[in-house]
């Protein structure tokens, strides 16, 4: 792979570079995560001694009520908010050492996000909204548009490129919004509720297509979700219960 995010990966830290580097397979490490809100003496405790160990190719499925804490975890797995205490490892390196610019880089070349509500920009083209996470890295290069136009191809929507997303369906905009999440060949792929606006048979289609994507990219994928069908086809399933995971 070539372009700005090794770059910038070689500028973080020279010895945890050389280690994500170093380490083929994607991982992920999180050991006993815990994440409260509030002051300390009011605190409000949300998840409570939280411990996964995944690897590339793994998928797993959390499942719990609402406000048992999955969208905050999702949130620390993305590294978008700080645990409290414990440590995440993504392939070897603990994102929370580094800079606020150091971060964003890394968390736009390692984590590809998925949202129920897709997060497409109203105004670009698929194509472009594809292309969306290089432009941290200025413009994009003919390696990243000719992997976005094969993750078009392959999410199905080859004669839709230069489309916007308004002109497309909610399942049609999920499937953009996969090509997306997988345009930096991420370490790790966090949807939320992916299926969840979805009809069955989009739901279906979108299932299929994230899962292939995802084993095909040799990514670890963590999806939110209450619906059964996907939880069903992912290799594992956790619930999230009172903050602890079970
Ligand atoms: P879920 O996604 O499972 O519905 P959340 O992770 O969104 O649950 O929320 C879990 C609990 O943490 C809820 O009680 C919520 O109100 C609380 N919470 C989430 N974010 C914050 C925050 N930034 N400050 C205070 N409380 C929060
Ligand atoms: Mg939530």
């Amino acid at each position: 792979m070539t372009g700005w995010p090794q770059q910038s990966l070689a500028r973080i830290e020279p010895s945890q570079a050389k280690h994500a580097r170093m380490s083929a397979m994607s991982t992920l490490s999180v050991q006993h995560v815990s994440k409260s809100f509030g002051t300390t003496e009011s605190p409000l405790q949300v998840l409570t001694d939280v411990t996964l160990e995944l690897s590339g190719g793994d998928s797993l499925a959390i499942v719990g009520p609402s406000g048992s804490g999955k969208s905050t975890l999702l949130q620390i797995l993305g590294t978008l908010d700080q645990p409290t205490s414990g440590t995440v490892l993504i392939d070897g390196t603990d994102p929370f050492s580094y800079s606020a610019a150091q971060l964003a880089a890394f968390r736009n070349h390692k984590i590809g996000f998925i949202f129920q509500d897709h997060h497409l920009l109203p105004q670009l083209s698929v194509i472009e909204n594809v292309l969306v996470p290089t432009l941290a890295g200025g413009r994009p290069g003919s390696e990243h548009i000719d992997r976005a136009g094969e993750l078009i191809e392959a999410v199905g929507l080859g004669h839709r490129r230069g489309h916007l997303p308004s002109q497309l369906s909610g399942g049609e905009r999920e499937r953009v919004a996969i090509a997306r999440a997988l345009l930096m060949k991420p370490t790790l792929i966090l949807a939320d509720e992916p299926t969840g606006n979805l009809d069955r048979k989009s739901a279906e289609a979108v299932t299929e297509l994230l899962l292939r994507l995802q084993s095909d990219n040799g990514a670890i994928l963590i999806s939110v979700t209450h619906s059964d069908a996907l939880a069903a086809a992912m290799k594992d399933r956790k619930e999230l219960l009172d903050g602890k995971l079970v």
